[in-house]
């Protein structure tokens, strides 16, 4: 399998190119020349695999047999979710329904995949633990054919992060032999838990940089450091950003996994010709992305509900067919801060993929075929030409329009629902308190993320036209509520309006931070911690810089000799 820009000028590179690179030299993101796609018996046999199996298989459809042989493949996969808590790496659950609505049957099948149990508590850590243990596989093999005497190969992650990737990242690149990472992260604006998760990890390899300055800051910085070509070749700079191809495939396995998790619970889909729809709550677009490559697949998903808070390009785009930036009455850009802030964007930066492909011609299923592969990659570098105008539109002019048939074939796939802070809080109070009121059964604690894909899911199946099918809608679980315990907190705490206190059989004891986090998460707060401080003179971006890259000179100049 090989891969190529979206932007088209980079095409026929491997996988491990792709990772490696992360993003295109032409600014595009790389995409497979084409996506395997599945019968339904091959689906239907994996329903049995293991979760470790499935994501193998996965993997193994999109990765060339001399670039990862099958046992090498199989031993990557399984050491990235032995560091889950379960077995099942991403169990299901499944949710009370504590709407007013007790007669509509789509709102008791309401379920959350908890993508949380891996090492930082947050999604992410599904990628992260795979794309670490990538690099390490690839790094080894390139050492073991140098020369005795030169010395080995190593690489340099940078990246910024507003709290999750950053930790994610961290954990995922540990340890790994060959590679260090620097992590930038705004001084004092992320959450101590994720100031705290991030800092307490001592391995050698891995180094915090505390940033005087915004999130904004330090992205420019890792920007500037990537555009710094001398900069960039010494220190052989890597990325882990959400655009890495090797996230969006390893994000695909627990579509699948799910789906199977679903079924066996409900009996078999044929029979009762049960719909599967997934609610994602989304920020870059990653996590849903990665299910739409599972449908192209063939894993028979009957819809995704792009879940937004109020920065909600996405959900304008679905409505409009116009994708533009926020700006404030003023023409500024503006990013809202929310109670979900790992979704706080102005664009998603893994749209483009989606994009790709809609203007291709492919919506839930492959477009026609051309006559030749001559005439697919024409069709091919016809979709790229549309995307590289369009991002120098969003760029230039700060959006761009899609002609109807492209917003129609998305809409195939796609609807969306933009939640308010308010209604988050509203969705984390009712799964919470609902065990008190007069139909007892056990209490959820949403974090702020998932529950703007839970409120999601419930205004969708609320407005919409109700079906004799049965549907089950899978809300996917993007953080534990430990994570983000001020919202949770508060949201718990503070009684809304319409459930009154006196609801409470024995009266209402707050809740505290131990009692909805992970006991692993209260202990951080006692461990030592090592981050260096960088300081811009009050936000100086090249002042920043300087800083930083003397940082990393300071800390790794001796494995990179200058002159190479
Ligand atoms: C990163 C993140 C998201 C958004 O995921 P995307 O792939 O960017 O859409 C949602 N919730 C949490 C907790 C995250 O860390």
């Amino acid at each position: 399998m090989k891969y190529r820009s979206t932007r088209g000028k980079s095409t026929g590179l491997s996988f491990e190119e792709a990772v490696f690179e992360g993003l295109a030299t032409d600014g595009g993101l790389y995409i497979p020349h084409s996506i395997p796609e599945l019968n339904p018996a091959e689906i239907q046999s994996w329903a049995t695999l293991s979760y470790p199996e499935i994501a193998t298989n996965i993997f193994r459809k999109f990765i060339a047999q001399d670039e990862i042989p099958d046992a090498h493949l199989a031993d990557i996969v399984a050491r990235s979710f032995a560091t889950f808590s379960t077995p099942e790496v991403t169990p299901l659950e499944k949710l009370p329904n504590v709407t007013t609505e007790q007669n509509n049957p789509a709102l008791d099948n309401l379920f959350v995949l908890e993508l949380f149990h891996g090492p930082t508590f947050a999604f992410k850590d599904v990628a992260l633990q795979v794309l670490g243990n990538l690099f390490e596989y690839f790094l080894q093999r390139k050492n073991q054919n140098r020369p005795a005497d030169s010395e080995a190969y190593g690489i340099t992650v940078l990246g910024a992060t507003s709290g999750d990737t950053g930790g994610a990242a961290i954990y995922g690149l540990r340890g790994k032999k060959n590679v260090d990472v620097f992590i930038l992260h705004p001084k004092g604006r992320i959450s101590s838990v994720q100031e705290q998760q991030m800092t307490s990890v001592l391995d050698p390899n891995v180094h915090n940089i505390a940033v005087e300055g915004t999130f904004d800051d330090c992205q420019d910085i890792v920007k500037a450091s990537f555009s710094d070509d001398p900069f960039r070749r010494r220190f052989h700079l890597a990325a882990v950003n959400s655009i890495n191809w090797a996230r969006i495939l390893a994000q695909t396995s627990y579509y699948f996994y799910s789906y199977f998790a679903v079924q066996k619970r409900v009996g078999s889909f044929e029979k009762s010709g049960a719909r599967v729809q997934y609610s994602v709550p989304t920020g870059n677009f990653g996590d849903v992305l990665a299910g739409y490559y599972a449908v192209r697949m063939g894993l028979p998903i009957d819809r995704f509900i792009i879940a937004t808070n109020e920065n909600d390009i996405l959900h304008r785009f679905f409505q409009t067919g116009r994708y533009e930036k926020k700006k404030t009455p003023t023409g500024d850009e503006q990013v809202k801060m929310t109670l979900s802030p790992a979704m706080d964007i102005l664009v998603s930066s893994n749209f483009e993929r989606l994009v790709w492909y809609l203007v291709r011609g492919d919506g839930r299923s492959s477009g026609p075929t051309a006559a030749t592969p001559d005439a697919e990659d024409a069709k091919a570098r016809k979709a790229s030409e549309s995307i590289a105008l369009w991002m120098n539109q969003l760029k230039e002019k700060g959006g761009f329009t899609v002609p109807d048939d492209v917003l129609a074939r998305g809409k195939e796939l796609f609807t969306s629902f933009c939640t308010s802070d308010k209604l988050t809080a509203d969705a984390i109070h009712r799964y919470y308190h609902h065990q008190f009121t007069s139909y007892p059964s056990p209490h959820y604690v949403l974090d702020p993320h998932t529950a703007v894909g839970v409120v999601a899911a419930e205004q969708v199946i609320l407005t919409g036209t109700p079906t004799t099918t049965p549907t089950y809608t899978i809300c996917l679980s993007t953080a534990s509520p430990g994570k983000f315990p001020d919202a949770v907190l508060d949201a718990i705490n503070n009684v809304l309006p319409h459930q009154p206190q006196s609801n409470h059989p024995t009266g209402f004891k707050p809740v505290t931070y131990a009692d909805i986090a992970p006991s692993q998460l209260v202990a951080l707060a006692g461990l030592p911690k090592r981050v260096v401080e960088v300081s811009t003179d009050g936000g100086d971006k090249h002042v920043g810089l300087k800083k930083v890259q003397h940082v990393v000179e300071q800390t790794v100049g001796f494995k990179f000799s200058s002159s190479k």
